[in-house]
């Protein structure tokens, strides 16, 4: 099913990229307002649970509200300096008002953000294909981000991913409706494992439930078939990065790294190239007749 406006494929991909730029702004509120808002509620539940006088109710946060301000200083930003990437450039990266750097983040995942539509457009046009995929690499993008900076992958994404995972194949659409569920099982339950795993021989926690949700998740979306190479490929360039770490910066290794990063983008790549990738893996090994 492909919606066809008569537009060639590099206009329909130019304009994907601009809608893009604009959904990125809204990524950017969701990754700064999700976490607080989670904490805030955290905070209120466990006063509760302690009896606590409840802190009077702070300002309303919602992805609405407050409206857009600079961290700095507060102000109001203004319309003119609320657009995707080109107001970031216009403003060489301060805030209007007070001079504030305005973190580099913001920009580089509208970009993002612009690229992902545009490139899922410009590969299956305007069909319920590049809506599914752009919908995927959005909530990788999201979860990524958060979990870099909170160590936390938040329920509120990695679930209704899951289930828009087992939809999106209940017409065997990337994958058979078998093998999305038996990814979702399996994806669980094997990062499940190794936790209780780990947690038995060390008494440490390895990883959160979040990093099982996110692997049944990717599962749901590309079958269990895909779960070995996101396993393989999110650990390899984790302990790569991890031991980078500690060598050249000096990390303490017993500070946790948060292994979502990884699994996003180890999923992202299978679900975009896994199939070439497990192709010339075959015809590399000569495996074929397996
Ligand atoms: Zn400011």
């Amino acid at each position: 099913m492909e919606l066809d406006l008569g537009l060639s494929q590099n206009m329909l991909a130019a304009i994907g990229g601009i809608f893009g730029l604009l959904l990125g702004s809204f990524l950017n509120v969701v990754i700064l307002r999700l976490p607080t808002k989670m904490h805030r509620e955290w905070r209120r539940d466990a006063q509760s649970y302690l009896g606590l006088e409840s802190e009077p109710q702070t300002q309303v946060l919602n992805l609405s509200k407050p409206a857009s301000h600079c961290p700095s200083c507060g102000t109001p930003i203004k319309p003119q300096h609320n657009i995707p990437l080109i107001s970031y450039l216009f403003l060489k990266g301060r805030c209007n008002a007070c001079g504030a750097p305005i973190s580099i983040q913001y920009p580089l995942i509208e970009l993002l953000a612009g690229i992902l539509a545009g490139f899922f457009i410009y590969q299956y046009g305007l069909s319920i294909n590049s809506l599914y995929c752009i919908i995927f690499s959005y909530s990788l993008l999201v979860l990524a981000v958060i979990d870099l900076h909170e160590k936390l992958l938040p329920d509120e994404i990695t679930l209704p991913l899951l289930w828009l995972g087992l939809f999106a194949n209940i017409n065997n659409h990337f994958v058979t409706l078998n093998s999305a569920v038996l990814g979702a099982i399996a994806g669980y339950l094997c990062l499940w494992l190794v936790f209780w795993a780990f947690k038995l021989i060390t008494g440490k926690e390895g990883m959160g439930y979040g990093d099982f949700k996110l692997l049944a998740a990717l599962g749901a979306w590309m079958g269990w078939q895909m779960l070995p190479m996101v396993i393989f490929l999110s650990t390899a360039v984790s302990a790569l990065v991890g031991i980078g770490m500690i060598a050249l910066a000096g990390r303490n290794k017993d500070i946790p790294i948060a292994f979502g990063p990884y699994l996003a983008t180890a999923g992202w790549i299978a679900y975009v190239w896994g199939d070439t990738i497990l192709k010339n893996y075959l015809v590399l090994f000569d495996l074929q007749q397996y």
